[in-house]
């Protein structure tokens, strides 16, 4: 346990992010008092029964009043409403952030709403799963998973400082980026795969030549990952690809064009490409599990799992 970074944090927004966070500030003892409140009676109903937060407000207003930093855990879609609710509200000297999924549309929606003499931080911790709402959260989810932060010109130094030793305390690794470099990393990281899931397992659902049952019977070839990304939540996602438009045009118009070369090599029988293109990805993996970022154990780690 150490010393609280903040005597006072708003966590708006109660799903998977804010739950988690909620756990891990618990967890590391990183603030005196954390609040927080969600859009529906429900979330807030249900944050309470289980212990989220120490206080659950039923305003937006009562649970920034005093925070000395507040959380905008909501859809991206969301940030532009909720930042103009919470702005009349905020105490001088506090920090806003966010742990939104795009940076260059939240910084744009919720910046010019926030008065002078608040501290304006963007944010984006690079850890989910596919499960949304206050019941998903889990301390660990963090740990030693990285976490963007993406200061605004005029972002105060020492603010950017305390966001970054809050987060550590998480248990997250800190780097620094500028907003539109952020949008093309994740893009390429995130982004695009999760349009390339969604569409699979969009296509597979079409095809009627491989009933539903033999899908999910035989689902563990692959296409059972692709089943987990693309049960990731609707309103996030849509609001991602909303919000990171050019981005994730730009990744889609080169994944196309390799996606055709390498249909025109399967067609031709041009093995060659095929098992150097392969061989040049196999390598992006190693690089990922040597880097920590995941386990090295065959199928993830998965007990009596096929491949
Ligand atoms: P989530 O589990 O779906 O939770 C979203 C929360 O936002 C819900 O509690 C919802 O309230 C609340 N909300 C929505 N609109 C609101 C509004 N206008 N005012 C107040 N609360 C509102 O979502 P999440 O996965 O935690 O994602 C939250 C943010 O983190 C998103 O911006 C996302 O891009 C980002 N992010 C997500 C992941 C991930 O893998 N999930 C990873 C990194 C970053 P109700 O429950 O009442 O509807």
């Amino acid at each position: 346990m150490s010393a609280p970074v903040y005597e006072k944090v708003a966590l708006i927004g109660l799903g998977l992010i804010a739950s988690s966070m909620f756990w891990a500030i618990k967890r590391g003892g990183l603030a005196g008092e954390v609040t927080g409140f969600a859009k529906s009676a429900e979330s807030r109903e249900t944050a309470r029964r289980i212990g989220l937060c120490d206080t659950v407000c039923d305003s937006v207003a009562d649970a920034v009043e005093g925070a000395d930093l507040i959380v905008l855990c909501v859809p991206v879609g969301a940030m532009d409403s909720v930042a103009a609710e919470i702005a009349p509200a905020l105490k001088q000297g506090a920090t806003v952030t966010d742990v939104g999924s795009v940076k260059r549309s939240v910084i744009d929606a919720v910046a010019p709403h926030l008065p002078d003499g608040v501290h304006f931080v963007p944010a984006h911790p690079l850890a989910g799963t596919e499960h949304s709402g206050p019941e998903s959260g889990f301390a660990e989810l963090f740990d030693n998973r990285w976490c963007l932060l993406v200061p605004v010109e005029g972002s105060d130094p020492a603010a950017v400082a305390k966001l970054r030793l809050f987060w550590e305390g998480i248990g997250a690794n800190v780097d620094e980026m500028a907003a539109d470099h952020h949008d093309l990393v994740l893009a390429v990281t995130s982004h695009a795969p999760h349009l390339i899931a969604y569409t699979m397992v969009g296509v597979a659902d079409d095809l009627r030549r491989v009933t539903d049952s033999e899908v999910i019977k035989y689902s563990a070839a692959g296409f059972r990952d692709f089943t987990r990304i693309a049960a990731s939540d609707p309103t996030m996602w849509r609001d991602v690809f909303l919000n990171n438009k050019d981005a994730t045009l730009e990744i889609l118009g080169r994944f196309t064009e390799e996606l055709f070369a390498l249909q025109r090599a399967i067609r031709t029988g041009d093995g060659e490409h095929l098992h150097d293109y392969f061989s040049r990805t196999r390598a992006i993996r190693r690089g990922i599990i040597e880097a920590g970022q995941d386990t090295a154990a065959p199928n993830f780690g998965r007990e009596g799992g096929s491949r």
